[in-house]
């Protein structure tokens, strides 16, 4: 379990433990932040035959099949886009009838706020009437997207957030690259996220990045000649934008920053179209960029 969700986890296993757990679970919380392994680590406590508080005992059958990846009562639903009505509708099936082993039944969702409207009416249904031992747990960073039917019928879960000492801990006992303070404080919050982004290719890093910026704010190079050195990374060039512009915010709100905000989105959306010009999209957003005074 990692270590920030650990008091979270302790207390359900103890409602659990109780038979006090709600049917439906709504989890809370950034992306990166570790809401689905706490949901599947959920989801194996409940099926495990001979559960120790919020341990599972790693020797019962269901146990097993859940190591192997494979346990017949667990389903899960995830979708890299929507998630459409059919998905949501075969998942429903497979909880209909008696459990394969005798115990719970357990459906993950993952990013519920991707469920368009006829997904989140199909599952209105199991919400409202859930067969026994069935539990349904959601994920998701966008609570406020989630249908209120939904949100109406789950118990809500916000799991608790890391500090920047706790992520960088942990990030630092996963790999064994060095942490740069200032990329660290973009993903504070996210440490999957960080971790992430550390083992990905590091040809382009957060450290050129920051340089560029800093050259950029000082007039010492020009939004066009940053665009075009950097548009092989644009993805990642747009996403630290979005968290640098995101950081200014909580210091306070100017125009610019908002509008810098405005332009990532936008970005991020132009950068989805193959054929689009990389130098004009990066072009655009850096001049945005240039303009916050940097706090
Ligand atoms: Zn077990």
């Amino acid at each position: 379990m990692l270590p920030w969700l650990e008091g979270s986890f302790q207390q359900l296993s103890v409602r659990i433990a109780a038979d006090k757990l709600h049917h439906a679970l709504l989890l809370q919380g950034p992306s990166g932040l570790g809401k689905a392994n706490f949901a599947l680590d959920l989801a194996r406590l409940l099926l495990c035959h001979s559960r120790q508080g919020d341990k599972v005992c790693g020797r019962c059958q269901s146990c097993l099949l859940n190591i192997a990846n494979n346990h017949p009562d667990l389903h899960i639903v995830e979708s890299d886009k929507q998630i459409g009505v059919d998905l949501i509708r075969d998942a429903i099936k497979k909880l209909v009838g008696s459990a394969h082993m005798s115990g719970a039944k357990v459906l993950i969702i993952y990013s519920a706020h991707t469920m368009t409207e006829s997904s989140a009416n199909a599952l209105l249904k199991t919400l409202e009437e859930p067969t026994s031992n069935t539990f349904l747990i959601l994920t998701t960073e966008k609570p406020e997207r989630v249908l209120a039917t939904i949100r109406s019928r789950c118990e809500k879960l916000a799991l608790p957030l890391p500090n920047i000492r706790t992520t960088m801990a942990w990030v630092q006992s996963q790999t064994n690259t060095e942490i740069d303070i200032n990329l660290a404080k973009l993903f504070s919050t996210r440490p999957l996220a960080l971790l992430a982004e550390l083992q990905e290719e590091q040809s382009f890093t957060y450290d050129i990045y920051s340089l560029g910026l800093g050259k950029l704010l000082q007039k010492r190079i020009s939004a066009l000649q940053l665009a075009s050195d950097w548009q092989d990374n644009a993805d990642k060039v747009v996403k630290w934008t979005q968290y640098w512009a995101r950081q200014q915010c909580s210091e306070q709100q100017p125009d610019s920053v908002w509008e810098l905000h405005q332009q990532a989105a936008k970005a991020i959306k132009q950068l989805r179209n193959p054929g689009v010009n990389k130098i004009l999209v990066l072009t655009q957003l850096l001049d945005k960029l240039a303009l916050v005074d940097a706090a």
